[in-house]
Order: C-alpha cells, then structure tokens, then sequence
C-alpha cells in the first residue's frame, strides 16, 4: 500500500537533508529505494532499513551515475522514478568565485544532473516509461545575491526538466522539478558560521513571505506528488516549496 507501492527509485543525494527526507518519505508509501550519495559513513546510517539498497558514488562521474541506476534495474529489474537531488550549496558573488569554483559545482549540480537524468532515461525507456523530478532552487528561477556560481547551476536543473520533459513527454516519461525556498538543513546551519553568513540569511528570510525557512519534509511531500500517479498530466512543471519567494 502507499501512494508509490513498489516503484523503484533512485535517489540521490539521500544520505542528507532533502534527500534523505525524501528517502524516509518514499519508504513510507511503499518505494523501493536506492538511495545514492558521495558519503558513505552517513549513507551507512541508511543500511539496513528495509527497501533500501544503498550505493555509494559521485553523480558527477559518469561510471557512478550509471550505476546508480543499474542497481536499480539489476536488483528490481526496472526503474520508476529517479530524483536527482544531489547538489553542494556554495554562497558566492563573482568576485570570490574562483574559476575552480565554478567548475566544481557545475560538475555536481549540472553535469551529475544530466547524468543521472540521461542513465534514468535510458532505463525507463526500456521498462516503458516513468517520472523525474529534479531539485532546482528559487535560485533556479530568479536571481538572487551571492549566487553567481549556484544559481546558474541550479538553471541547469530548471532547463534539463523543461527540455527533457518536451521530448519524452510521448513515451511515456515525465520530468518535473521543485523549486525549494531556503530550507533548514545542515547546510543553512554553517552558513550562519560562514563571514557575512548570517546577515545574507536574514536578508533572505525577509524575503521569503510566510517568514520562515521551510523543512526537508515539506520539499519532500513536493517531489512525492510529482513522483507520484496523482501527477499524471503534469510534466515539465516547476513547482515553488518557498512559502512565497517567487510570488513577488
Ligand atoms: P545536503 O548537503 O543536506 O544534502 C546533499 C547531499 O548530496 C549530501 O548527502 C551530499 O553528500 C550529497 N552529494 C553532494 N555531492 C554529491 C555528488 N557529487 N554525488 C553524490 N552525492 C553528492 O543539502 P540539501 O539542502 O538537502 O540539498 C539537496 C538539494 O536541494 C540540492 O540540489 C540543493 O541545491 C537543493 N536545494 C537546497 C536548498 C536549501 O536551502 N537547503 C534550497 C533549494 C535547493
């Protein structure tokens, strides 16, 4: 029983915060999940829950992005639903982001999306079709201060839904994307030790309507119905957890 009974999925960036929330979600309605992530030690906390099989890897190398996905299909023989979560959060304006910098997270929160998305593909091609749902930003739709590096990466994620959602529309698979506001996760927590960390929050706090950060459960319910049959005539949509930050 549950609203994703026995679907297989693939989640990456499960080990923490959004993901992980999602994780234990999908659990709950009946999943099947492959839960991915570049830490092992806390991916090993996941071990041994029922209808879990971890695997530890990098979304940004394509042999580990594949395999991610062939797990799937070897132990379940298919793939339902991928959600390519995984990112790493950097706050920086151009002027003290290294060209490095941009490279590294293009390399996880562009390219490890393209990946996982690609391999997913391939996969629900064969078994006849699924749903995707990316883990873009408010900063993957509007501009924002001291996101001149993750912003545009988190434009990869809103572009890769909409183009990918167009083309395989017909056969069967369809690719949406949340749009998180600020959201209380480990991440939020040491960027108020970070220089400037704590005045940037506040900034962006205010502009959030509902004036409050949102919690991992509640983009997790978010990426559910998008996973889920109850999202069948939606696809290409992406869908704002901001308590109002893209409505101004
Ligand atoms: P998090 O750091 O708690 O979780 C991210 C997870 O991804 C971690 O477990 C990390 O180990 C994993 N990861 C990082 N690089 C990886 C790689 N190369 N391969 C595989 N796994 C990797 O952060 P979170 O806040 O839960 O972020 C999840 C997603 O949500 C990200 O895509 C992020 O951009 C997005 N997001 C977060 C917020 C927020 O405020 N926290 C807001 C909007 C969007």
């Amino acid at each position: 029983a549950g609203r994703l009974a026995d679907r297989v999925c693939v989640i990456t960036g499960a080990a923490s915060g959004i993901g992980r929330a999602t994780a234990e979600r999908f659990l709950s309605e009946g999943a099947r999940v492959v839960a991915a992530d570049l830490d092992g030690e806390r991916l090993a906390t996941l071990e041994g829950v029922e209808g879990v099989v971890p695997v530890i890897g990098d979304v940004s190398v394509a042999e580990d992005a594949r395999r991610m996905i062939d797990t799937a299909v070897e132990r379940y023989g298919r793939l339902d639903v991928l959600v390519a979560n995984a990112g790493v959060i950097p706050l920086l304006d151009i002027t003290e982001a290294e060209p490095a910098d941009f490279d590294a997270v293009m390399a996880v929160d562009g390219r490890g999306m393209f990946l996982t998305c690609k391999y997913a593909i391939e996969a629900m091609l064969v078994s006849g079709g699924g749903a995707i749902v990316c883990t873009s930003s408010i900063s993957g739709v509007a501009g924002q201060a001291r996101q001149a590096v993750y912003g545009p990466a988190k434009f990869v994620a809103t572009g890769l839904t909409k183009h990918l959602a167009v083309e395989w529309a017909e056969r069967g698979i369809r690719v949406n994307a949340v749009a998180p506001g600020t959201i209380e996760t480990e991440r939020v927590a040491a960027a108020r030790e970070e220089p400037g960390g704590p005045e940037y929050l506040s900034e962006v706090l205010g502009a959030h309507p509902m004036a409050r950060f949102g919690t991992p459960e509640e983009v997790a319910a978010a990426i559910l119905f998008l996973a889920s049959d109850e999202a069948s005539f939606v696809t290409g949509a992406i869908l704002p957890v901001d308590g109002g930050y893209l409505a101004r």
